[in-house]
């Protein structure tokens, strides 16, 4: 792989005489004790200002300041008008704008695109404090704040929507947030190593505009360069008539016997079977050379080539061997360089060991933010995921490379959680990351990975490349739990099982010293349907995990349950698939208290099935067999209504739904049947439905239900047999998620 300046052996900016701030300045007062007459780079953000390293804005923020430039940040800004952007004066060098952690859309939003009322990364969980689409609003309001100063984005919303993407919301494709919000360079992924070129490169007098080589940004540009060589995306996996011609993306064996690359059912097929060795074909010529991909104007009309461009994106995220991206919007380019190169654990212990207070900014006084309560006591081990499920947008912006911190890096990190946080008595909630058990799991040769263009390492079977090992892992668990003031250590970030059923003694760790009474999973499903469109293993995986988990939590003398995640209407998934799921919860006794159906993020695979009706996991062209896609309020209340067999508010419907599926006798009293053929008695729809007394005792009645609900005020949830869970949105756990009252309901 390329090599990389070591992210802290910049020289520093001669402003780092003035030290380092105990917060980032929010007000010019705070400038003033610091002896600043401005900052260099201001942060406008989404998100209320927490100076801890879960915060990206804070990650950011503090990495500037360690280079030596003085940072203010402005959070959650009125941008009603530009007074508030204006507040902090004007920066020498540029603002830097995000949304936040968080898509501003999916903050705001359910998956049902109904406004949410509160936001847990504001102080009191109050919504309504940031706009719609923030980084286009941020970014103009900056504009007229000082017109001069140019404005970089970047964070989740603008690392997402950086192509042009479907937008869930407006149900249309709309262009690069970077031609919408006029910004002048926009960063993707984990940004250390961009934002510090950048700003060292303006602090030189370099306008942003002109950065156009910078790894993990992206520009406009009105021209393309002459002294490189096109290849066109259309070409190199080809969604239109078979050119013969050699293709990069191939994997050895993948060809079809006739020489075409159509994604028929054999090539479907084989594109399952697990490949070892990938053959990059060298492309000819020594110039650089980038890949054009199809234009705005045609993936906005043209569903084929918006897969096509999706799949191309997904298999030029390897920043060893991805290369740079064009795409014509109008009559000018976006130019998307390759992503940034991951940074060693050396660096992930520098960016952690950065000065944070680990604690919201004093000016919230004592208000709750919900997520800052969510993670205080938490520490993150690694970033990046190679799961690659398709519904999930982690591998678009963090990338499959597992990038891990050191194991005395992260014990620095838990005793000053011990000796510094307010309010620890013992309890490190999590120890984890994008996954829980990716921590120094990468592929065993530098050489292949350096190659690799897979999708995923763990599927459709985990790659033969792969370390499995998770000694590394274990370790450090030990280690944590053994630190003097540390109780208890628990896992709760989502465990990859079908990667932990691999190393057996990890397994048995997990489960005897680190779950708290119950463990979430994430199955997603039961059918191979659906399971395929999200890349996720059958449920046999399950099986094998939960044999482990119940064997050990018996050995251990412990009651430990399972709580699996499940999505309901995704791309691929039938009314009888999740008819089947449903029977399936049943028969393992399982009721879900929150339902959720599959929310299509900016960029993630399964969005671009959503919207293309075609499977870019494959290759894609116009003969390519559409996948099914449960569209539409009423059909996506079905899918979440089987996952809530047990409601009677559902029952009608879902009586109906069998009924037409030709499933009646899964109408009835019985252990095998999936509803009751009446309401019951005590349920507002009885009279409208007709009612019986049970004469099974049939237990989902309106009052025997109960749902998984808090109950005396705040207090926690007890670990319950058979909890499912189906919410997918990065927010905390709601205090109030269990199911709505019909009285509720009705207004
Ligand atoms: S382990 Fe992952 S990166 Fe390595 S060859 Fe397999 S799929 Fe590719």
């Amino acid at each position: 792989m390329h090599a990389a300046q070591r992210l802290f052996s910049h020289p520093q900016y001669w402003a780092e005489c003035f030290g380092t701030a105990d917060y980032l300045p929010m007000s010019r007062g705070e400038m003033d004790q610091l002896g600043w007459d401005s900052c260099d780079i201001i942060i406008i953000s989404g998100d209320a200002y927490v100076d801890h390293p879960s915060f990206g804005m804070a990650v950011i923020g503090r990495t500037w300041e360690k280079q030596g430039f003085r940072v203010g940040i402005i959070a959650q800004p009125s941008w009603s008008s530009k007074e508030d952007f204006m507040k902090l004066g004007k920066p020498n060098l540029f603002y830097a704008v995000s949304a936040g952690n968080m898509d501003s859309m999916i903050n705001r939003y359910t998956a049902d695109r109904k406004l949410r009322h509160d936001d847990a990364y504001t102080p009191n969980n109050e919504g309504g404090k940031r706009p719609d689409r923030a980084v286009l609003v941020y970014t103009q309001r900056c504009k007229e704040a000082f017109s001069d100063v140019p404005v970089l984005v970047g964070g989740i919303e603008a690392s997402l929507r950086r192509i042009a993407h479907y937008d869930y919301w407006s149900d249309k494709v709309r262009r690069s947030v970077l031609f919408d919000s006029k910004a002048d360079l926009l960063v993707y992924g984990n940004a250390e190593r961009a934002v510090t070129e950048i700003a060292h490169r303006a602090s030189r007098g370099e306008a942003l505009k002109d950065m156009l080589n910078i790894r993990g940004t992206a520009s406009v540009i009105s021209e393309l360069p002459m002294d490189w060589d096109i290849k066109d995306s259309t070409r190199i996996d080809k969604p239109g008539r078979v050119e013969p011609m050699p293709n990069p993306y191939m994997y050895v064996g993948e060809e079809n016997s006739d020489g075409s690359s159509c994604a028929s059912q054999s090539q479907v097929a084989n594109d399952q079977v697990e490949e070892q060795v990938i053959r990059i074909l060298p492309s000819p010529g020594s110039k650089q050379e980038f890949i054009l991909l199809p234009s705005y104007e045609k993936v906005r009309n043209d569903p084929v080539l918006y897969a096509h461009t999706s799949r191309v994106l997904h298999l030029e995220t390897n920043p060893a061997n991805a290369r740079t991206l064009v795409q014509k919007h109008g009559d000018r380019y976006l130019w998307m360089n390759p992503p940034a190169i991951p940074l060693s654990t050396e660096e992930m212990d520098e960016v952690f060991d950065l000065p944070f207070q680990r604690v919201p900014h004093p000016a919230y006084g004592n208000a709750r933010i919900p997520a800052y309560d969510m993670i205080k006591f938490s520490v993150n081990i690694m970033r990046g995921c190679f799961g690659g499920c398709s519904f999930c947008s982690i591998t678009e912006h963090e990338g499959r490379w597992i990038q891990s911190r050191s194991q005395d890096s992260v014990i620095r990190e838990i005793e000053k959680i011990r000796d510094k946080t307010p309010g620890f008595t013992g309890t490190i909630s999590d120890l984890g990351g994008p996954t829980a058990n990716m921590y120094h799991l990468n592929c065993k040769s530098e050489e292949i990975h350096a190659h690799c263009r897979r999708l995923s390492c763990v599927y459709p079977t985990i790659c033969k490349n792969l370390k499995t090992d998770h000694s590394a892992t274990t370790q450090l668990y030990r280690r944590a739990r053994a630190l003097p003031g540390v109780k208890r250590v628990m896992i709760a970030s989502g465990l990859r099982y079908d990667l932990a059923v691999e190393d057996p003694e990890y397994v048995k760790e997990l489960v005897t010293h680190h779950v708290g009474g119950y463990l979430k999973i994430a199955p997603e499903h039961s059918e191979d349907g659906p399971l395929s469109k999200m890349m996720k293993p059958g449920m046999g995986t399950y099986d094998k995990f939960k044999a482990m988990f119940d064997r050990f939590s018996k050995e251990a003398g412990k009651e430990q349950y399972l709580i699996p995640y499940f999505i309901a209407a995704h791309p691929g998934t039938t009314d009888e698939d999740m008819m089947n799921l449903a029977l399936w919860l049943k028969s393992n006794g399982f009721r879900a208290d929150q339902v959720q159906a599959f929310y299509p993020s900016p960029m993630a695979s399964a969005t671009a099935m959503y919207h293309s009706e075609r499977d870019p996991l494959h290759r894609v062209n116009y003969k390519s067999d559409k996948v099914v896609i449960p569209k539409g309020e009423r059909q996506r209340r079905l899918h979440k209504a089987f996952l809530r067999y047990h409601d009677p508010d559902n029952w009608p419907m879902l009586r109906e739904a069998l009924e037409r599926m030709g499933k009646a006798h899964l109408i009835g009293y019985g252990k095998k049947h999936l509803v009751p053929p009446t309401q019951p008695a005590n349920h507002p729809s009885a009279k409208k439905y007709g009612s019986k007394l049970n004469p099974k005792g049939h237990t989902g009645t309106a009052h025997k239900a109960k749902p998984n609900l808090p109950t005396g005020g705040n207090r926690k949830k007890a670990p319950r047999k058979g909890t499912v869970l189906t919410q997918h949105t990065g927010l905390p756990p709601r205090e109030t998620g269990g199911r709505i009252k019909p009285k509720q309901k009705r207004r």
